[in-house]
């Protein structure tokens, strides 16, 4: 089975975008539905910027994090200096050296998660990107002692189950919670996007 090293980490977020791609569209409207519409715009952003600093060729698995923390605190709206904080902390959880392991992938997306939320200042149930986050630390942390792909199926799952669960809240934080009521049956577009981003890695540690 595949280490979490610096390949792993390109294919991931080679796999992040390409999932990306074939849900902008979708993302798009989530965000139109209950907020201003430019989540797919933004994300996409950040990962054309992601894509020109990999260019570069990063060595080692955190430092294709730190080049993917960079391009998102470089980007528009409220998720891109978010999930570049978060992304920030995951790279530097991460050793020195190649590969990672499920521990330091466990430390960083907890670590991660807590800068989102003390910046945000959002729980679970605010119906954000942190509903995905927080059920995918708990899995990766249950998961320690597991290889990175069976971590990151686990921390698929979890993400995916907390971004579903965000489709009959009311937001409590960021634009969507400007419309109250309008925003119930609208899943959220930031958790969608984490749960992705978990699914993606699931598969690129996949042989
Ligand atoms: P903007 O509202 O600035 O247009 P984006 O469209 O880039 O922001 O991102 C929207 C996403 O950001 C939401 O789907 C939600 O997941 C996330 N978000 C918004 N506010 C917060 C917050 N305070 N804490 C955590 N996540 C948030
Ligand atoms: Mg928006
Ligand atoms: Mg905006």
């Amino acid at each position: 089975t595949a280490t979490l090293d610096r390949a792993a980490a390109r294919r991931w977020m080679d796999a992040f975008a390409a999932d990306f791609e074939t849900q902008r569209v979708r993302l798009t409207e989530l965000d139109r539905a209950a907020g201003d519409g430019d989540f797919g715009a933004n994300l996409r952003s950040a990962l054309g910027k992601v894509q020109q600093r990999l260019a570069a060729d990063p060595q080692t698995a955190r430092a294709v994090f730190a080049a993917v923390s960079d391009a998102f605190l470089d980007t528009g709206g409220t998720s891109g200096p978010l999930f570049g904080m978060w992304f920030r902390a995951l790279s530097r959880a991460l050793p020195e050296t190649d590969p990672a392991d499920v521990t330091q992938l466990a430390e960083g997306v907890r670590e991660g998660t807590a800068t989102v939320q003390r910046l945000g200042g959002a729980e679970v149930g605010d119906k954000t990107m942190v509903d995905a986050m927080v059920p995918a630390v708990a899995a990766l942390t249950d998961a320690t002692g597991t290889g990175p792909q069976q971590a990151l199926t686990a921390a698929a799952e979890a993400a995916e189950a907390g971004a579903a669960s965000t489709e009959d809240l009311v937001a409590r934080r960021g634009r969507a919670s400007y419309v109250g009521e309008v925003a119930r049956g609208v899943l959220d577009p930031g958790a969608l996007a984490v749960a992705l981003f978990f699914r993606a890695g699931a598969r690129a540690l996949d042989g």
